[in-house]
């Protein structure tokens, strides 16, 4: 085994902690992959809390699933069809991972995208969040309905079911981690009660935004988002 790997084992089993820890998965819920320079992919195991996963019980497949390293009697996670089809839309991605978070999951059963601007930190980090159409759990069907926004976004809710993100390593796509998800995880229950509670409040809030013209943010990858230059005649906090 590579050094490089053995460090990619460990990373994914620190993810796995991180997601347990913050209670982003139950039981045995979610799923983490990491694809080597060599092209294979490391998967956690299927039936294993996230919170117990040690560097020997990750699988090794290939780009198309086959079996290539695991030690019995771990097998790869029954997510791994939806993983290969995020590393071949996009050969920059480097590590996907699928949880099923509190708030986001919410607004996947809600069948909402979240798209409210907030926070400056959430419009310039993860300006939108798009949901996947539902689509049965361990299908390719899965992710042929994610594969569409795997260029142009970090992740997206999958509808009636929870989160799935990409990026180049594992701690970049940790679910919620970060600034980005600490705002927002505060943005789904403000977004939540301002539906809820009517739209005197939510129409105050579009009229000063309007007022003070939050600029809109360009999507890009990794999380780089440059701000459009403000459009002549408007401000500009
Ligand atoms: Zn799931």
């Amino acid at each position: 085994m590579t050094p490089e790997e053995k460090e990619l084992r460990e990373q994914i089993c620190d993810v796995g902690r991180n997601l347990w820890q913050q209670q982003m998965v139950a039981a045995n819920d979610g799923n983490i992959t990491a694809r080597l320079p060599t092209g294979e992919i490391l998967c956690t195991p299927a039936s294993v809390s996230k919170g117990s996963l040690t560097p020997r019980k990750i699988a090794k497949v290939g780009p198309d699933g086959a079996v290539l390293d695991v030690t019995p009697p771990w097998k790869p996670s029954s997510e791994l069809r939806m993983h290969l089809k995020v590393y071949k839309a996009d050969e920059r991605v480097g590590a996907v991972v699928h949880a099923h978070p509190m708030f986001g999951t919410v607004f996947a059963v809600r069948g909402e995208a979240l798209t409210l601007r907030m926070l400056p930190e959430s419009v310039i980090h993860m300006p939108e969040i798009p949901l996947a159409p539902y689509a049965t759990p361990s299908t390719d069907e899965l992710g042929e309905v994610v594969v569409a926004f795997v260029r142009d976004h970090h992740g997206c809710l999958l509808e009636q079911h929870g989160a799935l993100t990409w990026g180049d390593r594992p701690q970049r796509r940790l679910p919620g981690h970060g600034t980005p998800g600490v705002h927002r995880a505060g943005q789904l229950p403000a977004q939540a009660g301002r539906r809820r509670t009517g739209t005197a409040r939510g129409r105050d809030r579009d009229a000063d935004r309007a007022a003070h013209a939050v600029r809109p943010v360009r999507r890009t990858r990794w999380g780089r988002t440059p701000v459009r230059p403000a459009r002549p005649g408007r401000g500009d906090p």
